[in-house]
């Protein structure tokens, strides 16, 4: 019998089906759509709205997709269902963070220079630079990377000061089973903080980045609270201020976001600023700037040979993708709804934190007031439009306490500026 079937599927055409029955069995195991918990403000909740019931998620549990409802999915997590807010899960399982901010000794400086222009010298002998176009900087006057590094040092400093006002969690008593920490970072959050540093660059050129040591440390305390209890655990958040007259505030991937010195000066209290803040760093969360493609071989290999404080290369590759989403973010603005999907994970995240959302509708109320304040109004919808947004979102929420009413922080901080 046995013998029988197996000879029966030996002829060609039958193996072409088997094969081809797998291959369809597996693509439909593959399509099921896998989701990791990345914050500890993961609960599996009994509706789509974050302020509904439900069970917290250990970071690192897996959840399957099952459907999409506005800034919810469906997922299955074991034998049960329920929703979990986009803002919380990730596609990567948790694991290392970026690292930004190193400090260089100068020989290190001078060694990256040689390299730099022993580069340049064989790149030319090879007819490379025809091909493989790189900037270096230094050569070009469209970046600013001293300011980046600037801040992202600033960033550090930020962080080693918080620690003591902040609770650390012991990943390793929350979740026994996984060791996160030796989980690679993805090449694809690499190329993200990439393009992002080469953005912030190219802004901070533009505009200026104010070095005020005491409000950009305040600033990156209040915006990496936020950014913690988001899934983007691998991305080292940085927060300046540009120094500019018209209210606005950039979103570059990776985790640089930018406000004006005017957007921080029309803000009244700290809750207006975490409005801010949180409607930027959605922007990242949700991935609104979409896939970045990573370099290529030749790049890579290249840019880690440089990879010093004094040199840093933008390819030609980059700098096609840099005017695409310069027009984008910059002149013309996101999609409509991608502004309003931020808007709303913003809510999210103040509620979760204790700001009161209402304040971030006084902000974008207050913007409607100011004479000839156009800027925003660019990159962003209407205000009345966005206000409208919020208010129904409110409204189908229960009441919700306002845990953060000491501005003390934020004021100290702002007399500096
Ligand atoms: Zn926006």
């Amino acid at each position: 019998m046995l013998t029988n079937k197996f000879s029966k599927i030996t002829n060609a055409k039958d193996l072409l089906f088997l094969a081809f029955s797998y291959f369809f069995v597996l693509n439909n195991l593959l399509s099921n759509e896998i989701y990791y918990v990345q914050s500890p403000k993961a609960k599996l909740l009994v509706a789509p709205k974050i302020d509904s019931q439900g069970a917290t998620l250990n970071i690192g549990s897996s959840l399957k997709k099952v459907s999409e409802s506005g800034l919810f999915y469906q997922v299955r997590y074991g034998e049960k269902t329920g929703f979990v807010s986009k803002l919380f899960i990730s596609a990567f399982p948790p694991g290392k963070q970026i690292k930004l901010g190193t400090t260089h000794s100068s020989n290190e400086q001078a060694l990256g220079r040689q390299r730099a222009s022993d580069f340049t010298k064989t790149a030319a002998a090879r007819g490379l630079s025809e091909t493989e176009k790189l900037r270096l900087r230094g050569a070009s006057s469209d970046f600013d990377f001293d300011s980046v590094r600037w801040l992202e040092n600033i960033g550090q400093a930020s962080v080693e000061q918080s620690l003591d006002n902040v609770q650390v969690i012991d990943e390793s008593k929350n979740s026994s089973f996984f060791d996160f920490s030796s989980n690679p970072l993805p090449s694809e959050t690499k190329a993200e903080v990439k393009m992002g540093r080469i953005l912030a660059a190219k802004l901070i050129q533009k505009y200026g980045l104010v070095k005020n040591e005491e409000f950009t440390i305040y600033l990156n305390n209040l915006g990496q609270s936020i950014a913690q209890i988001t899934s983007r655990q691998d991305l080292s958040f940085r927060f300046g201020i540009l120094d500019s007259s018209e209210i606005n505030a950039f979103a570059c991937p990776g985790g640089f976001i930018f406000l004006t010195r005017a957007a921080v000066e029309n803000t009244k209290n700290e809750s207006e600023l975490v409005g801010i803040l949180s409607h930027e760093i959605s922007h990242v969360v949700l991935n609104h700037h979409g896939e970045i493609a990573t370099d290529n071989a030749f790049l890579e290999i290249i840019s880690s040979l440089l990879a010093t404080p004094s040199i840093e290369i933008v390819s030609t590759a980059s700098l096609t993708a840099l005017e695409a989403y310069e027009e984008e973010f910059y002149e013309k603005g996101r999609d409509i709804e991608t502004e309003y999907e931020a808007d709303e994970s913003a809510v999210q995240l103040m509620v979760q934190l204790g700001y009161l959302p209402h304040n971030f509708i006084k902000y974008i109320e207050n913007l409607s007031k100011i004479p000839n304040e156009n800027s925003i109004l660019k990159t962003h919808p209407s205000t009345s439009q966005r206000v409208n947004k919020i208010e129904n979102i409110l409204k189908s929420m229960g009441s919700i306490s306002d845990l953060k009413n000491s501005d003390e922080a934020y004021i100290q901080a702002k007399k500096s500026l």
